[in-house]
């Protein structure tokens, strides 16, 4: 149970995710979070930051959709510019989220990873379907008791997966 909320991989931010990293893990097909994962859930719009990862992403050949939980008027807003398709109310961390952003890119779960700042939705998502999981830190926290509470499961299991990689690497 412990290993469906650990992630395969962890980023500070999600401009350090590469597309020659993501080439040596043998990923193609990236489905990305929106909401804290590249930009504060209350920025409405994509940043240059935003705009010069997913073009390095296209550039190298890769697909890129977002999936988000958040609301069409969102998700359409934040995507509008960026040519990127996405999925609004995605479900996660529903199996037919992986499911059905897969079979809009053509891509296989093999070549498929999901980025994401939350282990109780992202990363979630990805164990469900045995996809890769990529974790980033929230760009900023959400002050609602509902994610107070869901911070609060996700502490141990963040703390266990860094005690857990340190000793990995000794
Ligand atoms: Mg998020």
């Amino acid at each position: 149970m412990r290993k469906m909320l650990l992630p395969d991989h962890d980023f500070e931010t999600f401009d350090l995710i590469t597309p020659d990293f993501l080439k040596s893990i043998g990923k193609k097909y990236v489905l990305c979070d929106i909401d804290n994962t590249v930009v504060a859930y209350d920025e409405p719009l994509p940043d240059k930051k935003v705009a010069d990862w997913v073009k390095s992403l296209t550039d190298a050949g890769m697909s890129l959709i977002f999936i988000s939980n958040n609301d069409r008027q969102r998700v359409e807003t934040f995507c509008e510019s960026l040519d990127v398709p996405y999925i609004y109310k995605s479900g996660k961390p529903s199996r037919k989220t992986v499911k059905r952003a897969l079979s809009f890119l053509g891509g296989t779960y093999g070549e498929c990873c999901v980025i994401g700042d939350q282990l109780l939705t992202d990363v979630l998502t990805a164990r469900l379907s045995g996809v890769t999981s990529i974790w980033v830190r929230t760009i900023k926290k959400v002050e609602t008791p509902f994610f107070r509470f869901k911070n609060a499961i996700e502490k141990p299991f963040i703390n266990y997966y860094f005690k857990h990689k340190k000793t990995e690497k000794q």
